[in-house]
């Protein structure tokens, strides 16, 4: 899978004008993002009609592996990546090696857009048939990678040093990035000076971008709750013991913690999302499920947050003389930060490039992203890219999802200019 360069003659003979005047001799970018817009467009509309579920991502990852070997001096990195698929542009003398990360997968949702290219393509989830749809954007994220990769490989007689490009599956269920690393992503030579994301977002306007430093995303955990009780007649619950009753006091003694137990200076929500027990109006069922999503920022918030909903869900059927609850409890994503050194560096690009009016700071929110797992390791940053319209909501993970394309130029531009910026940076320490 591995491409050889075609035009090693031609390097060697720039190679010395390179080596001297890389860091002074930046392309035409902006001519380079126009030789390359159509077809980033026509890549997001491939992607876009053929989304795929998490760990699902085959055709996906067959078309960015077809892109990719059209893109001269792209080598693919073979590895266990499941339907991820790793790549290295390398440049054309000694220089760090950074790393881009795109995510591939789509959404159980029927689309709604009525776009020409939008999604007609079914799956099944859950035991169940579903339409399927590139509602989070990601069909954008691969397109600008692409673009990006096309843009520096153009570049590239006169880049310095590496860039790896990680297409990962399965962020939507938390679940991609963790297998990457742990398949050796950075592993052989391959560990980066830091890497770098982005993430569209419907309420930021196409042309600008948006940046988090530090804190950026919550630890994502969930748990599932059996509670038991003994089943009867409804018309005597005295001889039942009504899990209802315990499930429905349990459900609202779960925000009390956040709001009695924790400061307010460490942010967190327990949020319960379902609640399946019973069958019938005049029967108390044996049991009753509920499962719940838990968010937090810190470790110390989230270990306590785990604790105290076992302790209250514990106490709660003590006290109605239930058998002990059964807590299922998943630690998922952990929290991300964004590494404010390299924050700082990349928005000088967004600010050079895009203007100070477009390069605009976020608060951060209680959302999770896998990106964090690589943040965990090097230095890492996402923004958000934006790809709203003028006077028209929209909001991610839902059907109508439809995001401006006159974003991806922009993209392609800040995220090409953004990597060349960090292969070219003096070192300073
Ligand atoms: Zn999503
Ligand atoms: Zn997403």
């Amino acid at each position: 899978m591995r491409r050889k360069e075609t035009a090693a003659c031609a390097l060697a003979l720039l190679a010395p004008w390179a080596a001297v005047h890389a860091e002074r001799s930046a392309p035409d970018f902006a001519a380079l993002v126009a030789k390359h817009e159509a077809r980033a467009i026509e890549d997001r509309r491939w992607f876009h009609a053929h989304p795929e579920l998490a760990l699902r991502e085959t055709e996906t990852q067959a078309y960015v592996l077809a892109a990719l070997a059209d893109t001269p001096g792209i080598e693919i990195v073979d590895g266990d990546w499941g339907t991820g698929v790793v790549a290295i542009l390398r440049g054309n003398g000694p220089g760090p090696l950074v790393a881009w990360r795109a995510d591939m997968d789509a959404l159980p949702i029927a689309e709604e857009t009525g776009r020409s290219f939008a999604s007609t393509r079914t799956d099944t989830s859950e035991g169940r048939a579903v339409g399927l749809m590139h509602a989070c954007g990601h069909d954008i994220h691969m397109s600008v990678a692409l673009g990006a990769a096309r843009v520096l490989s153009d570049a590239r007689v006169a880049m310095r040093g590496s860039v790896l490009f990680i297409f990962q599956p399965a962020e939507e269920i938390g679940a991609g990035a963790a297998r990457m690393i742990e398949a050796g992503v950075f592993e052989d030579g391959r560990l980066p000076k830091c890497i770098l994301a982005l993430h569209d977002h419907p309420t930021l306007l196409a042309g600008r971008v948006g940046s988090c430093p530090g804190y950026a995303s919550a630890n994502v955990d969930a748990f599932r709750l059996t509670v038991k009780g003994r089943g009867g007649h409804g018309a005597y619950p005295h001889e039942t013991i009504d899990p209802v009753t315990l499930a429905a006091e349990i459900v609202l003694a779960l925000p009390a913690i956040v709001a009695r137990e924790i400061s307010v200076d460490r942010p967190a929500v327990i949020s319960v999302g379902s609640i399946h027990g019973g069958s019938k109006s005049s029967a108390i069922p044996d049991e009753v499920v509920l499962s719940a999503t838990v968010r937090s920022r810190d470790d110390e918030t989230r270990s306590e947050l785990q604790a105290r909903i076992e302790r209250t869900a514990r106490g709660h059927a003590a006290a109605a003389g239930a058998p002990e609850p059964v807590l299922e409890y998943l630690l998922g994503t952990p929290a991300g930060t964004n590494d404010p050194r390299l924050v700082a560096e990349v928005r000088e690009v967004f600010r050079r490039v895009l203007g100070e009016e477009n390069d605009l700071v976020y608060e951060p929110g209680m959302g999770g992203e896998d990106f964090s797992y690589y943040g965990r390791i090097v230095p890492g940053f996402q923004f958000r890219l934006g790809v709203g319209r003028e006077g028209v909501e929209m909001a991610l993970h839902s059907s109508t999802f439809d995001p401006d394309e006159s974003a991806i130029p922009v993209g392609v531009r800040v995220v090409a200019e953004a990597l060349w910026d960090q292969l070219h940076r003096p070192k300073d320490d």
